[in-house]
């Protein structure tokens, strides 16, 4: 096997290989764009690394033989002293992962060699800083010397000489910088920094593919469900220099706004520095567009390569570029992370670019951006205090009370608080804070800064390089204009534009809701470019899509939101919701009757307001399916508290009043109670067992549909059973729901074409599915419940208990009451599937659990041959757009 890929060897298509960043420079070397020339080790060696704790045996001789080719290329050795060959060290994995990698530049100085850098590029002042920088790295990320010790030495030096910028401090400055950089290492390594160029490589290549096990690299992959095993690639790049004077410079590009979408000119650049330097937000940036006037040869040069990556990739680029004194060199390209607006305009854009097709466009947006983008934003109309604003870096409104550090953040948060993590700028160390923050609002950098790569990845509202605040992390408080935010107070910010307020803003519906309520068209002169976007693919997705998508609703004003949304029909209407409020006292009273007539009398009350819900439900949904469960839960759900009645029955009996019927609702609750409910008497369970019950409400079901049926509607109700665990249950109940509906039919002279079916929710019947068939014309699984019963684990409970522990532990990488378990409870569906259509070949098939509103859910559904999700009236439009997707 081959485990070093010279830049010229690969392309963008080798990503698993050569990781995104080797895979794109590689791509572009192939273009014949300008890159420094250079190498890719590739991830499969740092996997046999990782597994073995030994680089393969064959890599250093296969890493010298591409460095001999790269010194020969370039004409000098690494490291040499009169003239050195410098590199970088750089990780790259499959995905990209913002700042959570090791990068190691400059490596290949050494006390011999920086004098040689300092000749040759005549900038003795350049080669000290370059030699500083490399310490500070290296010592940081290879020897895992604390990197606050390198910054408090050069706060120090900048301090002595009373200035306050690094391009300030001077060669002598810096030549003492580095005999104190060296010191710290000597102390905090216990090592000298290497001199050996050579050793400096190796142990930098070591250090990334150890920085993929790294507690940083561990949490974003878990963040993003990136697979742990995957493995980073590492780029040996030549050096090429952006600090080498004014006519040097290093930025960022993007071939369109990230945030809009919009062509144009759209990138930060930073004269006379290295690339860190603007990722980090060190220093704040100039906007790309003024690089025209600074050098215009390289602009033009920059805008033309730009124009090549996007017709090349046919999507938005993104790209660090860095000129060495008037020459531009191209040090990474790709595909750009984007807001969720811009992904959907983009995609359109590109279609009616004629560069991709109408397919490839629902391959560029997700469900979860389209999620996003039906978040409430906040009223414009309202009275608000504008604090001040800053760059709009990822869009969403955000409320909650200020907090300065990470660390406060996530024990506020765990407490239930919301919070903005506020700071000057952030770093890899607040991962966790702005995992637990609602927003983040930084003072400093521009719109590839930290905060606002990584909060565009998570989805979370940024504002960044707002720089009237004054943030002061030690006091905890930000100043703006006389104006003092303390640390608890609240704000609000919007990361759609970068607008900070005082106080908690009153937050409005999106108007990609607006769009789907039917309250916005989206051929209106007013309806944004946003709800254009959206209204054209989800017409490309439906389109495409061979799922049906119902809705989980128990009412008329939810399924016709649900059908507003697009919903073909009710998945899954809970009958026990219709039992609660007023109702639950005629519940109590089925659940007390001592007699037949006093059971009777409570049925027969019931019927008219269950006949009366369906009524509603059938007219709002006429003309599609409406499925009807018949009552699912524990009965003692209905019933009072048994600790709350105890005591109350105790306190009346000491008093010697205790009432008779306090008595018998005790008595009830004692002999209904179940230490396990959600495997007790629930589902057809109940209806087995309490005579009448289910009688009653297909009865209802049947009599509503005849009502709307008279009335010129068309219902079209399906009544399932829950809970099933073997066809003889289905086939007791059928008996009686067959002649309960013959009955309505005969008194009504309707033909009321009811279909009966049942959930598959348990793991017996999920097995047996191909004889439950047998007397069930549609099945719909009900993943809740077979995710409950096939882990073993409580739905009610497991996500307090000790779900957080299993997520750290990597045992899985998501919930799996919220993404199927493929393999697991996945493998029951598709055997179902599988032999519920072997027996009963036009058997209907649908999913009304969570899962069926979750996009890589919704994909698997696809796949295993479901012919409906059914979820939550919120989710349509996400699963309709996922349902495309998996389509095309
Ligand atoms: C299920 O179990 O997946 C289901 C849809 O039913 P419920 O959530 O009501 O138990
Ligand atoms: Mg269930």
């Amino acid at each position: 096997m081959k485990f070093v890929y010279d830049f010229t060897e690969g392309n963008k298509d080798l990503k698993d290989l050569l990781g995104g960043k080797g895979a794109n420079l590689a791509e572009m070397t192939n273009l014949g764009l300008p890159v420094p020339p250079g190498f890719t080790i590739t991830t499969e060696a740092c996997k046999v690394y990782l597994d073995s704790g030994e680089e393969p045996a064959v890599l250093r001789d296969e890493v010298s033989a591409h460095l001999d080719a790269l010194e020969q290329k370039m004409g000098k050795r690494l490291g040499q002293a009169d003239d050195p060959l410098l590199v970088s060290v750089r990780s790259g994995a499959k995905f990209s992962m913002p700042g959570m990698m090791d990068t190691v530049l400059n490596i290949g100085l050494s006390d011999k060699s920086v004098q040689g850098l300092a000749k040759q590029a005549g900038d003795e002042r350049f080669a000290w800083d370059s030699y500083r920088r490399l310490i500070q790295m290296f010592g940081k990320t290879v020897l895992g010397v604390d990197g606050e010790l390198f910054e408090e030495a050069l706060e120090k030096a900048k301090t002595a000489k009373k200035v306050t910028v690094d391009t300030d401090l001077e060669a002598g400055d810096l030549k003492k910088l580095v005999t104190t950089f060296k010191k710290i290492v000597k102390s905090e390594a216990g090592r000298d920094f290497p001199q050996d160029p050579r050793e400096q490589m190796d142990l930098a290549i070591k250090a990334v593919f150890d920085s993929w096990n790294g507690d940083r690299a561990k949490l974003y992959r878990r963040q993003e469900r990136i697979p742990h095993d995957l493995g980073t690639a590492v780029n040996v790049c030549s050096m090429v220099f952006g600090n080498l004077g004014p006519d040097s410079g290093t930025g960022v590009a993007f071939t369109r706004d990230p945030a809009s979408g919009h062509q144009g000119v759209y990138g930060d650049y930073l004269q006379n520095a290295q690339g860190e330097d603007v990722v980090a937000g060190i220093r704040n940036t100039v906007p790309l567009a003024e690089l025209e006037q600074i050098d215009k040869k390289s602009y033009d040069q920059l805008m033309q390569i730009m124009e090549t990556l996007e017709t090349h990739y046919k999507d938005l680029c993104d790209i660090e570029f860095t000129i060495e004194r008037g020459q531009l060199w191209m040090l990474q390209t790709r595909v750009g992370k984007r807001t969720a607006g811009a992904a959907f305009r983009i995609a359109t854009q590109l279609v009616d670019q004629g560069l991709i097709s109408e397919a490839e466009a629902l391959q560029r947006v997700t469900g979860a951006q389209l999620a996003q983008l039906m978040f409430p934003r906040f009223d414009e109309g309202a009275k608000v205090k504008q604090l001040g604003r800053g760059i709009a870096a990822s869009p969403g409104a955000a409320v909650g009370k200020a907090v300065f550090d990470s660390y406060t953040a996530i024990k506020w948060s765990r407490s239930g608080e919301k919070v903005i993590l506020i700071r000057r700028e952030t770093n890899p160390d607040d991962l966790d804070g702005m995992i637990a923050a609602e927003g983040i609002l930084t003072s400093r950098g521009g719109k590839t800064s930290h905060a606002a790569v990584v909060a565009r990845g998570m989805g979370k509202t940024c504002v960044c390089g707002a720089e009237e605040l004054e943030v002061d992390t030690k006091r905890r408080r930000l100043t703006v204009n006389g104006t003092v935010v303390e640390e608890g107070d609240v704000v609000s910010i919007d990361g759609s534009t970068g607008k900070v307020y005082l106080g908690e803003v009153p937050v409005v519906p999106s108007p990609v809701v607006e769009y789907f309520e039917g309250r916005m068209h989206a051929g209106a002169d007013d309806a944004d470019e946003l709800v254009q976007a959206v209204h054209r693919i989800m017409a490309f997705a439906d389109g495409k899509r061979r799922l049906r998508v119902r809705a989980n609703a128990d009412n008329a004003e939810d399924a016709l939101r649900a059908r507003r949304f697009g919903a073909q029909g009710i998945g899954l209407c809970r009958t026990e919701h219709m039992f609660l409020g007023e109702r639950r006292e005629m519940v109590e009273k089925l659940i007390l009757a001592d007699t037949d007539e006093e059971r009777e009398e409570a049925l027969k009350a019931l019927l008219p307001q269950q006949k009366q819900d369906f009524v509603e439900l059938f007219e709002a949904m006429d003309g599609l399916p409406v499925t009807v469960r018949l009552l699912d839960p524990p009965l003692h759900e209905f019933l009072p508290d048994i600790t709350e009645l105890s005591v109350r029955v105790a306190l009346a009996e000491s008093r010697k009043d205790a009432n008779e019927n306090d008595l018998r609702l005790l008595q009830a609750v004692h002999r209904l109670h179940e230490q396990n409910p959600m495997l007790g008497l629930r589902g057809v369970r109940l209806g087995l067992v309490i005579p009448g019950l289910f009688t009653m409400q297909v009865r209802a079901i049947a009599e509503a549909a005849a009502e709307r049926k008279n009335a010129k509607g068309d219902p079209r109700a399906e009544i399932m059973i829950p809970l099933v665990g073997t066809v003889q249950e289905l086939e007791i109940v059928r008996e009686e729901a067959d002649r309960v509906i013959a009955e309505v039919q005969a008194t009504t002279g309707t033909d009321l074409k009811l279909s009966i079916g049942t959930m598959i929710e348990l793991p017996r019947a999920a097995v047996t599915a191909g004889q439950i068939a047998e007397a069930a014309e549609f099945f719909s699984f009900g993943t809740n419940d077979l995710t409950q019963t096939v882990w073993g684990f409580s739905r009610d409970d497991v996500e307090a208990s000790f779900f957080t522990a299993y997520l750290e532990k990597g045992i899985f990488g998501v919930s799996p009451f919220e993404t199927i378990d493929k393999d697991g409870v996945g493998s029951l569906v598709r055997s179902a599937v599988e032999a519920g259509r072997a027996t009963r070949p036009g058997i209907k098939l649908g999913v009304c659990g969570e899962h069926g509103g979750d996009p890589e859910s919704v994909h698997f559904f696809h796949e295993v041959g479901l012919d409906y999700v059914s979820c939550s009236p919120f989710r349509i439009p996400v699963a309709r757009l996922e349902a495309g997707r998996a389509a095309s």
